[in-house]
């Protein structure tokens, strides 16, 4: 079973095929960012179309991080209710935050595919929820009647007599069907995004950890594994992968690990049968498994919460081939050929931010998706550095908090992973009543 992502086998993070060491970093530019994935790549993008001399640099390859780890879901939304937002942030901030995540995300970024030619197999699928009970359902029922009242979603629930249309399970209670959301081929996806702005104009630099950035004249120092750079402005774009040089950032980061297996080669009509719907698939338990078949259709490749202590791939890889196991019986006994994991950057308010500390910008908190929303706020956040009104977004509104006993280390974790195994076990009761 091999370790590195799937999606590696043909959409590599760049070093890989381009040579290393990479080429000497300049002295000085316009613009640093810190972090080379979607989110960074994004906003280099849009910093050079307008003229800006831009510079990303990643500690590892471009791509390297999530973004080319990821399940390939696109899709909008977040994880509060629309209530809990407006107790938040209030209602007027809450509805525009609501129609960012749900809209104006997704057309983004297929947009930026679109425009770019980004060959990333592409497809809007759909996504199918699946409820983990018929409470579930009915209160999910109720929450999309509310919805609809505040923004334009092209979401319909699906009954449990109609769900073997979607997939071929009957573990669900029925679910919700979430037509706009597509999938993607995350490593094609990212090295698309890198490829054009690269073709902008913007320059990507691989094994260049940023160690320190610090007020220098009317700009910035960059201190690097490479020698240091000037410029008049920084951009962090590192989310999940925030390292404890950056100590306020990463006091209001926490780096949450999923993980993901694929399977071997499917046999002959089992993707028919497991996937009628071809959608890509998430559920609503705590568990969080997320499903899909592979963009060629011969095989599913399923994410998870396998743990969120450290545990090995060949772990991880039987608690998730056990979770698949449950949802199509028939795929006991396939075997894997790929298990691999990635961080995903949560906050505090479970919600991205763009801002500033120390006047460093950053952009991140996507809190377990991103394949729409990391571009979007990378592209928000390169307008904003560059002063241009379009930039204006909710986003800037959210809150990227931090509490007083979290410093450098998320210690919590294995607790929280304790916390969650009762919750799978309240959830597995909830589903046998
Ligand atoms: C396993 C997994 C499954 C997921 N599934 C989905 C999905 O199906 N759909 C979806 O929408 N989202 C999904 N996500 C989330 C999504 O992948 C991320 O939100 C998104 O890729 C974040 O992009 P980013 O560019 O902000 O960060 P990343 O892609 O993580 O890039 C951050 C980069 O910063 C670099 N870096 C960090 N510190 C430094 C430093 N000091 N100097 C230089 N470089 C540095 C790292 O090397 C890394 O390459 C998933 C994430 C994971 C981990």
């Amino acid at each position: 079973m091999k370790t590195a992502p799937y999606w590696w086998e043909n959409a590599a993070p760049f070093g890989d095929r381009r040579g290393d060491p990479p080429a000497a970093l300049p002295a000085q530019c316009d613009v640093v960012i810190v972090g080379a994935g979607l989110t960074g790549c994004s906003a280099a993008l849009t910093l050079a179309r307008a003229g800006k001399d831009v510079v990303a640099l990643d500690a590892q390859r471009p791509g390297w991080g999530a973004s080319t780890r990821n399940g390939g879901m696109i899709g909008g939304g977040y994880r509060l209710s629309h209530q809990q937002m407006v107790e938040k942030y209030g209602a007027q901030t809450a509805h525009r935050l609501l129609v960012e995540s749900h809209v104006d995300s997704l057309e983004f970024a297929v947009s930026r595919i679109r425009d770019e030619g980004i060959d990333c197999d592409y497809h809007r699928y759909g996504r199918f929820r699946g409820q983990w009970n018929r409470a579930e359902y009915d209160a999910t029922a109720r929450s999309l009647d509310d919805l609809r009242k505040l923004v334009a979603v092209n979401i319909d629930m699906v009954p449990p007599e109609a769900q073997r249309a979607e997939i071929g399970s009957d573990l669900y209670s029925g679910g919700m069907l979430l037509h706009d959301h597509g999938g993607l081929h995350p490593g094609k996806y990212m090295m698309g995004m890198a490829l054009a702005a690269e073709r902008a104009g913007a320059r990507l630099f691989g094994h260049t950890a940023v160690r320190d950035v610090r007020p220098a004249g009317s700009g910035f120092a960059v201190a690097t594994a490479r020698g240091e750079i000037r410029a008049a402005a920084v951009l962090m774009a590192t989310n999940g992968y925030t390292t404890p040089d950056f100590a306020k950032l990463k006091r209001r980061m926490i780096p949450v690990s999923s993980f993901l297996i694929a399977t071997e080669e499917l046999p002959e009509g089992m993707a028919d049968d497991l996937m009628p719907g071809r959608r890509m698939c998430v559920e609503t338990r705590n568990r969080h498994c997320y499903f899909r078949l592979s963009p060629d259709g011969r095989r599913l490749v399923l994410g998870g919460r396998a743990a969120m202590n450290r545990v090995s791939l060949a772990r991880s890889a039987r608690v998730l081939h056990g979770l698949l196991g449950e949802i199509f019986p028939q795929t006991r006994t396939l075997k894997l050929s790929h298990s691999w994991t990635g961080h995903t950057g949560f906050t505090f308010s479970f919600m991205p931010h763009i801002g500033r500390l120390d006047g460093i910008w950053h952009a991140m908190g996507y809190s377990g998706s991103g394949n729409a929303m990391a571009p979007y706020l990378g592209h928000k956040a390169a307008l904003l550095m560059m002063g241009d009104p379009a930039g204006e977004t909710a986003f800037t509104e959210t809150t990227l908090e931090t509490r007083f006993w979290y410093r450098k280390t998320p210690w919590f974790l294995p607790f929280a992973h304790q916390l969650y195994r009762i919750a799978d076990r309240r959830d597995d009761r909830a589903r046998a009543r």
